[in-house]
């Protein structure tokens, strides 16, 4: 049987995760990647999977980390990424970097000489035509302004955005609720009837005060040139907001009016920080307001001074950068197909994820299931207890839609997996410390998705043979 190709459109790390994994399920595929002909503001190089900026894929254990945790798990599956990383490593402690040189160019030569792949060198500036079927989109955050356009027209207004503006998410674990409290705004009930729908942090006015110091003298990240990224009302970084005004953002998202501190009803708070539930396990939730450009390290710093966060775990961090991505929740169904067009499937960044590993780990389900889809095999998502399928799963549903903005991207973390209990004792029966059991039950969650990710392997194995 003569297989005809499937079209992959973007040469990055996701759309060429998701090149190899077609082809090496035995169907052809035309990768589609525009550079040299025409280039982005941050690759330098006319090679696939081109790391534009760190050269590090992150932490590399899977025992207690969750991307360490996909690194594994798609090492399992055969991905090229991690193959191609793994053979053009330099030290760097526990985290998985490389030469990015000879990385791309292990990449490049790998689908450059595979039989069944077919390396064009074009844009595709519009929606791709219809005689070239299925086709996978992996064109980036970078996504050049012709596609993006075309995308744009089919989606909707609203529903493709050019720019993130990330606010932190923590885990519900690690908010104190001793100190923070649950109840929404006036008691005002929401469409499901609740009327604690947030997490409120009080902040009296030495704390509010120091806070908006802390703030202000935190360093920032710079906009690179090119960005270009616009200031909406509405969703103005809160050190921006504060340097408005010391009292901004305590009549903006700090307002503390409407709400009754439940453990002190008496004391009035100056202050308050909002927290939503951001996905629908119940295990992460994001600080209303609070999109920032802080450095990292200052974020965890000073976020950790707000009453109730002071030992916030954070899931993600906040951020504003040029980013195109989809509003994926609610377009693309659970196999990545726009659901208005279900012959465009999507990976990448582009599908609301962040990060190298992860754009590579949504490439790499796009190719597997665009290729069972050409086989006229089954496409079955892995299980939500693996960092593959959680991933996909948050960016396919999980996400709770807060309204306009409210799905930003996301790196695989350990709050997107369902949740499972630690053991409190250690093998000597003694109680274990809050770090270890913190560590065991990160392991214990790494066990689970990949016994689970083996099963489903198996059965996608079994259903290959038949
Ligand atoms: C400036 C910047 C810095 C970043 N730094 C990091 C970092 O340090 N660490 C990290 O983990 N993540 C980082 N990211 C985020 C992200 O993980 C990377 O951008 C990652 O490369 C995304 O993978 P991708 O395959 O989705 O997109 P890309 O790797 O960008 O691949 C998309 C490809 O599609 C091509 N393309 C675009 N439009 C078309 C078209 N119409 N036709 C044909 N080809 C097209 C592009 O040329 C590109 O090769 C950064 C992003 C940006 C923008």
């Amino acid at each position: 049987m003569t297989l005809s190709p499937v079209h992959v459109i973007g040469g990055g790390l996701a759309g060429s995760e998701a090149a190899w994994q077609i082809a090496e399920a035995g169907v052809p595929v035309v990768l589609h990647e525009m550079r040299p002909v025409r280039g982005t503001e941050a690759h330098q190089t006319d090679h696939l999977a081109e790391l534009v900026c760190s050269n590090s894929f992150r932490a590399d254990d899977w025992s207690g980390n969750a991307v360490g945790l996909l690194h594994a798990e798609m090492r399992r599956l055969g991905s090229l990424i991690l193959t191609c990383a793994d053979a053009c490593q330099v030290p760097a402690g526990g985290a998985l970097a490389v030469d990015r040189d000879g990385f791309a160019e292990a990449v490049t030569a790998r689908l450059a000489n595979h039989p069944r792949v077919r390396l064009v060198r074009e844009e595709v500036a519009g929606l791709p035509p219809a005689d070239w079927g299925n086709v996978v989109v992996a064109t980036g955050p970078l996504t050049s302004p012709a596609l993006a356009q075309a995308v744009l027209d089919l989606t909707g207004e609203d529903q493709l955005a050019f720019f993130d503006a990330i606010a932190p998410i923590v885990t519900f674990e690690s908010i104190d609720m001793d100190v923070a409290w649950r109840q929404s705004r006036y008691d005002k009930e929401g469409p499901g009837g609740e009327a604690a729908a947030y997490i409120n942090c009080p902040m009296d006015r030495a704390q509010y005060d120091a806070f908006i110091d802390a703030l202000m003298a935190a360093p920032k990240t710079e906009f690179k040139a090119w960005e270009n990224v616009p200031y909406f009302d509405g969703c103005l970084p809160i050190e921006v907001m504060a340097e408005r005004g010391r009292e901004t953002l305590r009549h903006g998202p700090m307002k503390p009016v409407g709400l009754t501190n439940a453990h002190r009803p008496d004391d009035k708070p100056y202050a308050v920080v909002q927290l939503r539930q951001d996905n629908a396990l119940g295990t992460l939730w994001n600080l209303v307001g609070f999109q920032t450009k802080l450095k990292h390290g200052a974020q965890t710093e000073v976020f950790r001074t707000i009453p109730g966060l002071e030992k916030a775990v954070f899931a993600r961090l906040g951020g504003l950068h040029r980013n195109t991505f989809l509003n994926s929740p609610r377009l693309l169904d659970g196999s990545l197909r726009l659901k208005a067009a279900p012959r465009l499937r999507f990976a990448g960044q582009v599908t609301g994820v962040e990060g190298y590993v992860e754009s590579a780990a949504v490439g790499l389900l796009a190719g597997r299931f665009a290729a069972a889809e050409r086989l006229g095999r089954d496409v079955v998502v892995p299980p939500a207890t693996t960092a593959l399928g959680a991933l996909i799963g948050h960016i396919t549903g999980g996400h709770l839609d807060a309204g306009k903005g409210s799905f930003q991207p996301m790196n695989i973390n350990y709050g997107l997996l369902p949740p499972l209990e630690g053991p409190r004792h250690g093998a000597d029966g003694k109680r274990l410390p809050h770090k270890e059991r913190g560590r065991a039950k990160k392991r214990l969650m790494g066990e689970r998705a990949l016994a689970d990710l083996d099963s489903w392997l198996a059965s996608r194995t079994l259903q290959a043979a038949e």
